[in-house]
């Protein structure tokens, strides 16, 4: 499946056909950095890779939210909260929390794959981080995602209640928060020692 990226694609100045297919993360890398440098050449004023902050990077991932398709409630939308609501809402699209994390890290590569050295990262900086911590605790409120589980055991189960109120029904347990996708591929796990466990 190639080419259902919602980044603008533009053509590459003269990308080599590939010679060997690249892995998927590998060609989605180079996509992500090529996007990222057209990027910079549409930037005003004119920006270079070698003066690009934290900040512009920041820019880049604001201005990457009109592609996005995941839908992040307002506070003011009565879905907000709601992992799945029952109706569509006039709510913004913009990339998920987990998409932006991903792009990141390959970029965060490809800039020291391309010259640039790490403590130039822009990709690697403080506030970079900030901000996907924050895009990523605000879509987790805004869905009802919990990302961070704070589960206490309860071990008192003693009746089984059947109740028809519709008020004290407590919220059925949210999905969990989908992976990345994009890892280095299926991991291997042919050869297994021979490991003796020991039950509890
Ligand atoms: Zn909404």
């Amino acid at each position: 499946m190639e080419g259902a990226s919602g980044a603008p694609q533009s053509e590459g100045s003269g990308s080599p056909a590939a010679a060997a297919a690249p892995s998927r993360y590998e060609s989605q890398k180079r996509r992500d950095w090529n996007t990222f440098l057209q990027y910079l050449r549409n930037h005003k004023p004119p920006l270079t890779l070698g003066r690009c902050s934290g900040a512009h990077v920041i820019e880049f991932l604001k201005y990457l939210d009109q592609f996005g398709k995941t839908k992040v409630h307002i506070t003011g939308c009565p879905y907000f909260g709601h992992p799945n609501p029952p109706a569509p809402c006039a709510c913004p699209l913009k990339q998920a929390w987990g998409s932006l994390d991903a792009l990141i890290g390959r970029l965060r590569a490809a800039f020291e794959e391309n010259g640039g050295r790490p403590e130039s990262n822009p990709f690697a900086t403080r506030a970079v981080r900030i901000y996907l911590r924050e895009v990523r605790e605000a879509q987790a409120k805004a869905r009802g995602i919990p990302y961070e589980k704070k589960k206490r055991k309860r071990t008192s189960v003693s009746s089984t209640v059947t109740t028809t109120t519709l008020i004290s029904t407590p919220p059925p347990p949210p999905p969990p928060p989908p992976p990345p996708t994009d890892g280095p591929g299926p991991a291997v796990t042919a050869a297994t020692p021979n490991v003796t466990t020991t039950a509890v």
